[in-house]
């Protein structure tokens, strides 16, 4: 008998995945891929805890779609976490077959979470995912509705737990048990609940702009909203300057300091008149190792231009930064 297990590298999914291969069922560990997960080595963790070997599969193109307009909404930010869910189960339920697997795993707990992890939540998750009385969740399943495996006794309720609330003391002393001493953040640190993340995705949502690349752009730099139709990311070190370097694509502009003033590189992205090639000059001069009240030289290209044109600046104030800042 074989399960799914979707790992999302935080302790729970781990031992609820555990607690379900100690019953004796082969467990397919599954991580599901979105853009907005720190990358963490999740498969070392699987591999020393489970001897099992990580499958990893990128749902960022769904994900996107529905992050445009998730039909259950945003929790304290931009994550929709029970659209996320929903999707993560019904991938889940597309590849029961490939692995030969008869039912899911998941490391949810009731009441952990306010938005996706109440009961009614829980509920509607395995509802619309189409998987009904197919996701065991063991960390809290005395707690809910008995499933088909443990009706047709593949595995044991009696084994299983029913932990709930907020408090994490039953998983603490559970991974004590099994002696689990590392394990990363659930879901690798979800950047969308971030509030100042949170703040770029709407932005990119409002201007119809939330494609793979800008969600990659928007974890580097300084973002400027300068007009409806245009941005500007200032790199913050050299790193991101490189970076922003790269993106560098059709259409785009690119600006600099004079080369002997320390400073950033900026991508400008969208539709640039003179006047958003002036105010991208005043916004980078006020990050260059300046004198902030005299002018100073920006250089600046467009994509298909062999050459820098410069354009001289006043530095622009603060005032002017928060107001295009995102
Ligand atoms: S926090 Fe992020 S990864 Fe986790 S369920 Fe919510 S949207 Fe999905």
């Amino acid at each position: 008998m074989r399960a799914l297990a979707l790992i999302s590298g935080g302790l729970d999914s781990i031992l609820a995945a555990k607690l379900i291969q100690n019953q004796g069922i082969e467990i397919i560990p599954i991580n599901f891929k979105i853009p907005f997960c720190k990358k963490q080595d999740i498969a070392s963790l699987i591999k020393e805890y489970m001897g099992l070997d990580l499958e990893t599969i990128d749902i960022s193109a769904d994900f996107l779609n529905l992050l445009a307009q998730p039909k259950h909404g945003f929790g304290s930010n931009m994550n929709p976490c029970i659209d996320c869910k929903i999707l993560m189960l019904q991938k889940a339920g597309q590849l029961l077959a490939n692995f030969g697997a008869e039912f899911v795993v998941t490391g949810e707990v009731v009441g952990q979470r306010p938005m996706s992890q109440h009961r009614q939540a829980l509920e509607l998750i395995i509802k619309e995912s189409g998987l009904a009385g197919l996701v065991v969740r063991p960390l809290c399943a005395l707690l809910l509705p008995e499933t088909v495996p443990e009706i047709k006794g593949w595995i044991k309720r009696e084994k299983l737990l029913g932990l709930n609330g907020r408090s994490r003391k039953g998983q603490f002393s559970l991974a004590k048990e099994f002696k689990f001493e590392k394990f990363a953040q659930p879901a690798g640190g979800c950047s969308l609940t971030n509030p100042e993340f949170a703040k770029r995705i709407k932005d990119l949502i409002k201007h119809q702009e939330l494609d793979m690349e800008n969600v990659e752009l928007l974890k580097i730099g300084r973002h400027f909203r300068i007009s409806q139709e245009a941005k500007l990311i200032v790199g913050r070190n050299q790193k991101e300057n490189n970076q922003l370097d790269e993106f560098l694509e059709t259409g785009d502009y690119l600006f600099m300091p004079r080369e002997d003033i320390a400073g950033p590189t900026a991508l400008g992205k969208g539709k640039f008149d003179n006047s958003m090639i002036k105010l991208s000059s005043e916004i980078v001069a006020r990050y260059c190792d300046c004198d902030k009240n005299k002018e100073t030289s920006v250089l600046y290209r467009h994509f298909q231009a062999k050459d820098f044109e410069t354009s001289v600046v006043e530095p622009a104030p603060e005032k002017i930064l928060s107001k295009f800042r995102i």
